[in-house]
């Protein structure tokens, strides 16, 4: 691990032994770390803290969990450059763009914090004379939170914040490759004055046995998964044995639309944003481009020209676009996808040079279809899949051909077309003649199989507290 100004922040660091947890940096394949696991028996104790510790922070008035929460999120941005080496060296992506995500997960405290105190409930015009309605609003208990690797911070802090801000305790179990960046947000949370038990990470060797427990347990009544769909439906599955309220954040299949009256230029901008960002590792990545007809080779060109210039290599270097791909299994996936759309027909107009070790070089292919496997299935890696089309309507229905409906995008200067077809997408979110669009101020969310609920904006509050109806008779 290179220096940390604050070593508070790697304290949780142990001695390798059985039970430990190794993280090692995915650029170099040095081990940087080891951290203690905990067993079932301990984690489920940690759900009977967090229990415990609910019932007397869901009696703290919203304002004074606001000046908490601010506290502890002026301390993530004083500690910005460390959290931002710590997640480079464990997760691989370039030091800006670290520091980039310490930022965008901090502004999820600073957002909840302010949203906790906007709580309201409702007052209902009854239907009797000598009756009166109302709602309140109360924290649904215990949360509990499974987070994934390629956003380490903002994947917890979007969940954290507003369910702390509820009136919930928090328990999360981040990913096994990536929990440095979780323990190092929880050590601040604590020096930010947050009562014990309110804020704990669970990690075990196995994530499916700290998932079953999160599932079974009565306690806790709330599980907020930001991962694949394929273990989205099964936690779905497993926790309805307990009815608990669930949130789900799952994969992406992401369209990324050029009509013929785009501004070319701003959408290979765009383009190049969205696919490469985290080596095209985020669930709402471009992960397949339609460029109208009429401006396909343009696009093509300036695309590869801008993708030519993206440097790859270890993300603590400076002048680093592309970091390494999260482990060797991702990498193995992305390759393969490469090679089954080029055996299906697909050319390679840019990239597809094999690299070492887990780097992948960012690869255009051009004569794509809509029917191959790189199309259909999310990349999760440097890949850009670019198909040509002609259509509206056969270019809306080649976008919606698909089980994911999280992000899209799409270029146009028509304000008629631009309504037509941002209506007719069946996905959470679309941008409009931009790459790049998560923010705290906004539901971040998908429709179909990318999920359930919404996470930031005034929306995301909701997610973690339950409406009571109270009725007051005789008056
Ligand atoms: P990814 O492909 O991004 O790793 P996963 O869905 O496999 O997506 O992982 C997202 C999170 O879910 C990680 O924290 C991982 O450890 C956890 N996870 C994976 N499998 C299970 C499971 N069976 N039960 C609970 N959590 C799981």
């Amino acid at each position: 691990m290179r220096e940390i100004t604050n070593k508070s922040l790697v304290s949780f660091f142990c001695k390798p032994s059985e039970i430990s947890l190794e993280i090692s940096n995915p650029a170099t394949g040095e081990v940087i770390g080891h951290i203690p696991t905990q067993s079932e028996a301990e984690i489920k104790s940690a759900i009977e803290k967090s229990h415990t510790a609910q019932q007397s922070w869901a009696k703290t008035t919203a304002k004074e969990k606001s000046k908490i929460l601010l506290r502890w999120y002026q301390l993530v941005m004083d500690n910005q450059a460390d959290l931002a080496s710590i997640m480079t060296q464990e997760q691989g992506k370039p030091l800006v763009e670290s520091a980039g995500e310490v930022a965008y997960g901090a502004s999820f405290i600073e957002w909840f914090a302010e949203e906790g105190k906007r709580t309201y409930g409702d007052v209902i015009p009854a239907p009797a004379g000598d009756r009166r309605l109302l709602t309140i609003k109360q924290p649904i208990g215990v949360a509990a939170a499974i987070t994934p690797w390629n956003f380490p911070i903002a994947m917890i802090t979007r969940k954290a914040a507003p369910a702390l801000a509820a009136g919930c305790s928090f328990i999360v179990k981040p990913a096994n490759q990536t929990p440095l960046s979780a323990y190092a947000l929880a050590e601040l949370a604590k020096q930010a004055g947050l009562p014990e038990g309110l804020l704990q990470v669970v990690v075990n060797h196995s994530s499916k046995m700290v998932g079953d427990e999160f599932c079974r347990n009565p306690l806790i009544r709330k599980l907020s998964f930001t991962g694949s769909t394929v273990v989205g439906r099964q936690l779905m599955m497993q926790c309805a044995d307990t009815v608990k309220r669930t949130s789900m954040e799952l994969g992406g299949n992401a369209p990324f639309i050029v009509f013929d009256d785009a501004d070319v230029d701003r959408a290979v901008q765009g383009a190049i944003a969205s696919k490469f960002r985290n080596a095209g590792q985020t669930c709402v990545c471009a992960n397949r481009f339609y460029i109208h007809d009429a401006v396909y080779d343009e696009f093509v060109e300036k695309f590869i020209a801008g993708v030519k210039v993206l440097k790859i290599g270890n993300g603590l270097d400076a002048g680093v676009n592309i970091g390494p791909i999260i482990d060797q299994n991702a990498k193995n996936n992305i390759n393969d996808l490469i090679r089954r759309a080029v055996d299906q027909g697909a050319k390679i107009a840019a990239g597809g040079t094999p690299l070492d070790e887990l780097f992948i070089e960012p690869t255009v292919l051009i004569d794509v279809s809509q029917d191959m496997d790189i199309v259909q299935q999310e990349i999760f890696g440097p890949v850009a899949p670019l198909i040509r089309f002609r259509h509206d309507e056969e270019l809306i229905a080649m976008a919606n051909d698909t089980i994911y409906g999280l992000a899209s995008y799409l270029y146009s200067n028509d304000i008629n077309r631009i309504w037509t077809v941002a209506e007719a997408l069946e996905f959470g979110m679309v941008g409009i003649n931009e790459g790049i669009i998560s923010t705290e101020v906004a539901p971040f969310g998908g429709v179909k199989q990318s999920g359930i609920g919404r996470e930031g904006g005034k929306q995301g509050i909701d997610e973690y507290m339950v409406v009571k109806y109270l009725c007051f008779g005789n008056i």
